[in-house]
């Protein structure tokens, strides 16, 4: 091979090529990827090396570019290709594309430079970016995550986690009936750190169980200072929803506080039932049986079959704000706002919306029938002394 010092690594990629499979069927994919290659080809000078280095992926030295000018050219070229949609059989389609760059020079070797490629391509994907470039201080997602898992560790340890709470309302007179308990991490000096940050890698982790048994423990210790008629939604991962360990900390908690058990409304999300349909139904049933609630959140969201709903042991639905926030806007949010209403009520569920922010949808969900109302309308969700001080003392 002539000297490719001084030249660019790229790691190529159709994105989300199994995702395509599932939504359009092999066939449809396969168009996409074929028109992927021949749109690759016109990128590829003859003075570059390339290989095909799986089904959607390929590998590209781009001789010579050798800066981050060069570069930059080359990935506006790329853009360029790949800009205008494909017309799948009629149905416009934007193809998608991820790149990781690596650049090859004097001592990198090509085994380290493709390493090197593929951390820059998982932060491509990860940032829904058309390419990122190794640049050496380049964090890699595993490791950030690894690094949030040992720190969200310490946090559980140290007492830096907090449950904020947020006032759930009874749409026909506007009083409280509860709040959903959510998960804050406040470090030392530091702002504090919102869910969406860290609730997913933790999720993937062994921590989100001591985690979960945390913040059960938490909300209920401090509703049992609560007047009785308030209850608190606690939100719980699926998977642990099977770890029987739930029942023991639950019952325990129940005891220690001597809370009523319909005043904690387990949160679990609809696609709960995607997997494992016949386990999750016999524990939410063991659950209900305790006398707790099972409240399915993110309703609308999930791939769930309607089929389930008869024998679902459930109480109620929530439906995702996705909906919510656009209901005044679009006929079709509405549309589902309107038919998760109706459902819920002809299976006795009752419903709650998430997400109400203003004051006309709060006034349409309760024309149809919504029974109760979150969202930024009443409040966001608060410190505990803030919920304390505004809605219980
Ligand atoms: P979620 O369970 O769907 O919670 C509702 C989210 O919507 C919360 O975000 C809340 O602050 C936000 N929200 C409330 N009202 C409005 C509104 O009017 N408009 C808009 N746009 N948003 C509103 P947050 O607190 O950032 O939590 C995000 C997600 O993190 C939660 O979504 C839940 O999935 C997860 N999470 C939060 N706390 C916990 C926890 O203790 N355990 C677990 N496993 N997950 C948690
Ligand atoms: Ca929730
Ligand atoms: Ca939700």
């Amino acid at each position: 091979m002539t000297s490719i010092s001084g030249s660019h690594l790229g790691l190529v990629e159709l994105a989300d090529y199994e995702l395509l499979i599932d939504s359009l069927g092999s066939e449809l994919a396969d168009q996409i990827r074929i028109e992927f290659f021949n749109r690759l080809k016109q990128w590829i000078r003859t003075s570059d090396h390339s290989r095909t280095i799986d089904q959607h992926r390929c590998l590209v030295v781009l001789k010579g570019v050798d800066s981050s000018a060069a570069l930059e050219l080359a990935t506006a070229k790329l853009h360029r290709l790949f800009e205008h949609p494909y017309d799948l059989f009629g149905d416009p389609t934007q193809i998608e594309i991820r790149v990781g760059f690596a650049k090859l020079e004097g001592k990198t070797d090509l085994h380290t430079a493709l390493q090197q490629a593929r951390k820059a391509l998982r932060q491509a994907r990860s940032q829904s970016a058309l390419y990122r470039v190794f640049d050496g201080r380049h964090r890699d997602p595993v490791i950030t995550e690894h690094r949030t898992i040992k720190a969200l560790e310490n946090a559980l340890a140290q007492g830096e986690l907090e449950l904020f709470y947020q006032p759930k309302i009874q749409a026909n007179f506007g009083n409280i009936i509860g709040a959903e308990a959510l998960m804050r991490w406040h470090p030392l000096n530091s702002p504090v750190i919102p869910p969406g940050k860290f609730i997913a890698a933790a999720e993937r982790s062994r921590i989100i169980r001591p985690l979960t048994w945390w913040a059960i423990k938490s909300a209920m210790a401090r509703m049992s200072r609560w007047p009785d008629n308030i209850s608190v939604s606690i939100n719980i991962p699926p998977h642990l929803l099977l770890d029987d360990e739930i029942l023991d900390v639950i019952r325990d908690m129940l005891d220690l506080y001597g809370v009523r058990p319909p005043r904690v409304i387990l949160e679990v999300t609809e696609n709960i039932m995607v997997e494992n349909q016949q386990q999750m139904m016999t524990q939410l049933a063991r659950l209900r049986k305790m006398g707790l609630k099972v409240s399915i959140d993110d309703f609308g969201t999930g791939h769930s079959s309607l089929t389930y709903f008869r024998n679902l042991p459930a109480d109620e639905l929530k439906i995702d704000k996705s909906f919510v926030t656009q209901m005044v806007k679009s006929q079709k949010d509405l549309a589902i706002v309107r038919a998760v209403i109706n459902l819920a009520h002809n299976f006795a569920l009752k419903v709650v919306a998430e997400g109400v922010e203003d004051q006309t949808t709060a006034d349409r969900l309760k024309a149809l029938g919504c029974d109760y109302l979150q969202g930024y309308l009443f409040d966001r969700p608060l410190p505990v002394e803030a919920f304390e001080q505004r809605y219980i003392y």
